[in-house]
This record gives structure tokens, C-alpha cells and sequence, in this order.
């Protein structure tokens, strides 16, 4: 058998810090290596395998729509994109969509949505203040949304018009709020950054600071919607509307995807200011379609918020057991913990080596995000794999 992990080194970009697992076959939310291996999977993909590796519903519909018709373009209707549009429009609060292929292509398609209701209504404001430890995406204007000098440093100088704020504070945000301001932009909980969930109240201060200003508010929930968290999209759960929301990852249950939903009142782009060869074909919303219909109908996200609870009590419980667990934080699936140093890397590697994938988030903080449609058993056996590890870990220091 090929050495696959020695060829990547040999051929591919030394951008990804890979752990030493080559993946070859998923079933919800299991995976196997090329040696036959199972690991019980709760990175999904990085959020992405919302229903699981390969679930039927998904795998069914990506045949039929590959036997279809797999791409044409924005130049003429398709039936899988109008009818995932119509899903997505009548499940959330807003009233118009735009599709495209991944969470950074719709947050930055947002951001220029945005910035087109500034020039139309706001005397031409085109800022948009995002916060620190936020994270939207790789490409070079989504890394000066990114509120990380980490992913900020090595590209400066950065496309102009974001201001980086503190998180969970709404002062700041009243602070840095200018007349050339056209939006705030805020992930519900910030994923990337380490699983941060915000005081209750924050999101409706921001809501209401964008009221007063006559500013939009544009939530990033490319990693907090479709279930994620134990509501269809996070706002729900914060008492808030967003004017304009960026979804991704979750979609498409595995196949890439992103979308961008907004308001009547800021659905302003004209024919022409946006487009995309790719963005809403067929195939891609043929899987969107079927997840979404799955989540939906299967009232997946009450399950995510019960699961979810249960995974945060037993992390609770290794928390009061392990004296360098300091944090258990997230909502529904989206869960991590948080250790007095950096142990994420020893922690991840050591479940690994044992069958089970979890991903360290931060040098010090491990995040779950597994399939939404896991079980208690699953989460049972996840939690028998980490107890015994950190337990070691424990010892060693
Ligand atoms: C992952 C993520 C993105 C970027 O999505 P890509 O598909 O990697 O471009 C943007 N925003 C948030 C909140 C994310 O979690």
C-alpha cells in the first residue's frame, strides 16, 4: 500500500497540521483508516457531517442528482436550487438567498452585500466591526474580518474596512461605531475562537445599538446554524434577528456549500453585483436540500439540545474530577474544554491513538462538534475513551 502520509509531505503545501490518521470510509459517526481502524468521529468534518458520514438520506440524493444533471449555470434556472432557497427562506427570518461554495465565500459575500446598503442608504459607510478571536474565513478580506493577528500578520498589509473589537462587549462596538460604519458582524458563538458563548443579553444590545444607528447586523453562523447548537439557527436562541446571516459547513451534510440569507430591506444587490460559476449547482443543493429537509422534519436540533446537554454534564463531570480542566463551554454540539496549559495536542493525539477524533481548537482547549444525530451511547463512548486520558495526563505533570 502507498505510504499516503509520506506522499502528502512529498507533494503537498506544508500548510495543514495533520494528525497521523488517513481517513478512507465514513458511516455516521464512525470512520475507518486504510488499515481497517474505526474512530468514532466527533469533529464531523470540522462541523461539517451534520447527519454523520454518508447518510443515506444525503448519499441517496447526491447520486440522483449526479444521474441528473450536475452543473449548468447561474444563467438559467435549476429546481434543487430553488427548492433549497424555499427551505432555507421559510425556516428562518429572512426573505431572500444567495448560494455560493464555502462559509468564507458567503461571509464575504455578506460583507459586500453590506457594504452595497451602505453606498445605497448610508452615505456611502462601508465598515464593518467584527470582533477579536472571531473567525470568518481565509480569504485576504476575510482574514482582516478575522479578528486574529495569527491569521493577520503574515498578509498585511490587509484589504481596509474592518475594525476588530472586543467580543461579549457592546461598549466597544458603540465605540468603534462611526458614521462610515454599515455593519456589525458577529458570530452567535464564536467557533474557531475557542467555543465563546455570550452573556444572554449580548446579542439583543447589539441588535439594538444597530436599530438606533440604522446599521446592519450580519451574523456569520457558517458554524453555529443548521442545528449546530440545538436550535435550526443560533439567533433563535439569543431573542435577535439578524439583517443578514452567512451560513456554510453544516449545509450541504458533507458536500461544500455556502449561502447567504438577508432581509427584504437589505437584499439590495442589482442583476450583475454578484455572481458565481459554481455557487447554487445542483448537485450541491441536492445534498443541501436533503439535509436541511432531514434536520427539519427529523427535529434534529431538539435532539442536539438534548445530546448536547448530556455531553456538557459529563465533561462537567470530568471537569470537577480534573483539577486542570478549568472551562466546559458551547451550546448543543458545539462543546469545549478548556485546561490550565497546553495540553490539547497531547490530549487529542492520546484519543486518537484510541479511537477517538476530537480536535484541538486552541493549544489549550478541545472542541467536540460530532454529528448532530449521535447518541447517548455514542457520547457514552466518547466519554470512556477521554476519562482514562486524562486521567494519564493527569499523572505525567
Ligand atoms: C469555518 C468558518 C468559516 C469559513 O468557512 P470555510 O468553508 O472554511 O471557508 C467562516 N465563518 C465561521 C464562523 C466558520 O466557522
Amino acid at each position: 500500500m502507498a505510504d499516503w502520509q509520506e506522499l502528502e509531505k512529498k507533494y503537498f503545501m506544508r500548510t495543514f497540521k495533520r494528525m497521523p490518521l488517513t481517513v478512507v470510509r465514513g458511516e455516521g459517526a464512525r470512520v475507518w483508516d486504510e488499515h481497517g481502524k474505526e474512530y468514532l468521529d466527533f469533529t464531523s468534518g470540522w462541523a461539517v457531517n451534520s447527519l454523520g458520514h454518508c447518510h443515506p438520506a444525503v448519499v441517496g440524493a447526491v447520486c440522483e442528482q449526479a444521474r441528473t444533471l450536475i452543473q449548468t449555470s447561474n444563467q438559467f434556472y435549476t429546481v434543487p436550487q430553488i427548492k433549497l432557497a424555499e427551505l432555507l427562506v421559510e425556516n428562518s427570518c429572512l426573505d431572500r438567498v444567495f448560494f455560493c461554495n464555502s462559509g468564507a465565500e458567503a461571509v464575504e459575500g455578506a460583507v459586500k452585500l453590506a457594504r452595497r446598503y451602505g453606498k445605497l442608504h448610508l452615505g456611502g459607510a462601508y465598515k464593518v466591526i467584527t470582533t477579536f478571536n472571531s473567525f470568518h474565513g481565509r480569504t485576504l478580506t476575510m482574514v482582516a474580518a478575522t479578528g486574529q493577528p495569527k491569521h493577520q500578520e503574515p498578509y498585511t498589509p490587509l484589504p481596509n474596512g474592518f475594525v476588530n473589537v472586543e467580543y461579549n462587549k457592546v461598549g466597544a462596538i458603540k465605540e468603534a461605531t462611526t458614521s462610515e460604519t454599515c455593519a456589525v458582524m458577529l458570530e452567535p458563538i464564536q467557533g474557531e475562537g475557542g467555543v465563546n458563548t455570550p452573556d444572554d443579553d449580548y446579542l439583543k444590545e447589539v441588535r439594538a445599538w444597530c436599530d438606533d444607528k440604522g446599521i446592519l447586523l450580519i451574523l456569520d453562523e457558517v458554524q453555529t446554524g443548521i442545528g449546530r447548537i440545538g436550535s435550526l439557527f443560533g439567533y433563535e436562541q439569543f431573542g435577535v434577528e439578524p439583517d443578514i446571516m452567512a451560513l456554510g459547513k453544516g449545509l450541504g451534510g458533507g458536500v461544500p456549500i455556502g449561502a447567504f440569507l438577508a432581509k427584504e430591506k437589505a437584499s439590495v444587490f442589482a442583476p450583475g453585483e454578484h455572481g458565481s460559476t459554481f455557487g447554487g449547482n445542483p448537485l450541491a443543493c441536492a445534498a443541501g436540500y436533503a439535509t436541511l429537509k432531514f434536520i427539519i422534519e427529523g427535529d434534529i436540533p431538539s435532539k442536539v439540545k438534548q445530546t448536547g446537554a448530556y455531553l456538557i454534564s459529563e465533561l462537567e463531570r470530568l471537569k470537577s474530577k480534573f483539577d486542570f480542566i478549568v472551562e466546559v463551554r458551547g451550546r448543543g454540539l458545539l462543546e469545549a474544554v478548556q485546561f490550565d496549559r497546553d495540553l490539547s495536542d497531547r490530549v487529542v493525539r492520546a484519543c486518537l491513538e484510541r479511537g477517538l477524533l476530537l480536535n484541538p481548537v486552541k493549544p489549550n482547549a478541545v472542541r467536540f462538534i460530532p454529528p448532530l444525530n449521535i447518541t447517548k451511547s455514542d457520547v457514552d463512548e466518547a466519554i470512556a475513551v477521554l476519562e482514562p486520558v486524562l486521567a494519564e495526563v493527569g499523572k505525567e505533570r
